[in-house]
């Protein structure tokens, strides 16, 4: 299905990356990693982690870098799938990059490509404040223009649809400033790397079908 397998979904909250990971999943069989999920598991579980993170994530703010390169180094070791690997929402700073390239090259899991869903602040304002998703499985709903078939439930397990505390306006406002402040100099990392793919937001089906195109 894919030529590069090993991915980096980078692009501003509400860029799409969860709902892109989620079509991907479906076409190959991938490793997903998703800092945002992981975080929001521990803040569920009420671990000592989880506490520390919820604050932080509700404000809009990032987890530090020790705690959520750790999270990922151990996601990484459970690793069984061995055709690709699509990490969603990290790195999301230079130094996690740095940290995840050490971890990779331990792995021997070089980086293939760094998928970039390029979107202006508004477009994504928009999509972050009518954004709902399921509570048991993760999966991303949006009340316009892609709500549940049954309301308030999950088309695909059922499970409770809510907006995450972080989507309220005044949150999703921080979480573009700290993408363009701490996230954005990411981009130029990678293009010089030569691993750069730029992607314009837009409707799923349309940037499903572009990524399978660049990935090949
Ligand atoms: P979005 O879907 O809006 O991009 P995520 O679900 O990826 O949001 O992340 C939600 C929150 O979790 C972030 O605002 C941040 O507080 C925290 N977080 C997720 N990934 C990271 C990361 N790589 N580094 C630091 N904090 C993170
Ligand atoms: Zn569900």
């Amino acid at each position: 299905m894919f030529k590069k397998t090993n991915l980096i979904l980078l692009g501003g909250p509400g860029a799409g990356k969860g709902t892109l990971s989620a079509m991907m999943e479906e076409a190959a069989p991938f490793f997903h990693i998703s800092t945002g999920d992981l975080l929001r598991a521990e803040v569920k579980a009420g671990t000592e982690l989880g506490k520390q993170a919820k604050a932080l994530m509700d404000s809009g703010k990032l987890v530090p870098d020790e705690i959520v390169a750790a999270m990922v180094k151990d996601a990484l070791k459970k690793d069984e799938k061995k055709y690709g690997m699509l990490l969603d929402g990290y790195p999301r700073t230079v130094n996690q990059a740095l940290l995840l390239e050490e971890a990779l090259t331990e792995l021997g899991r070089p980086l293939d490509a760094v998928v970039y869903f390029q979107a202006d602040d508004d477009f994504l304002l928009r999509r972050l404040t009518s954004r709902i998703m399921c509570r048991k499985c993760n999966r991303i709903y949006n009340r316009f223009n892609m709500a549940p078939k049954v309301d308030g439930l999950c088309d695909d397990c059922g499970g409770e649809i809510y907006q995450r505390d972080d989507d309220s306006e005044a949150s999703a406002r921080n979480r573009l400033k700290v993408f363009h402040e701490q996230t954005q100099p990411l981009i130029d990392f990678y293009k010089n790397k030569g691993l750069l793919i730029e992607i314009p937001c837009g409707e799923r089906d349309q940037v499903f079908a572009e990524v399978v195109k660049a990935l090949n």
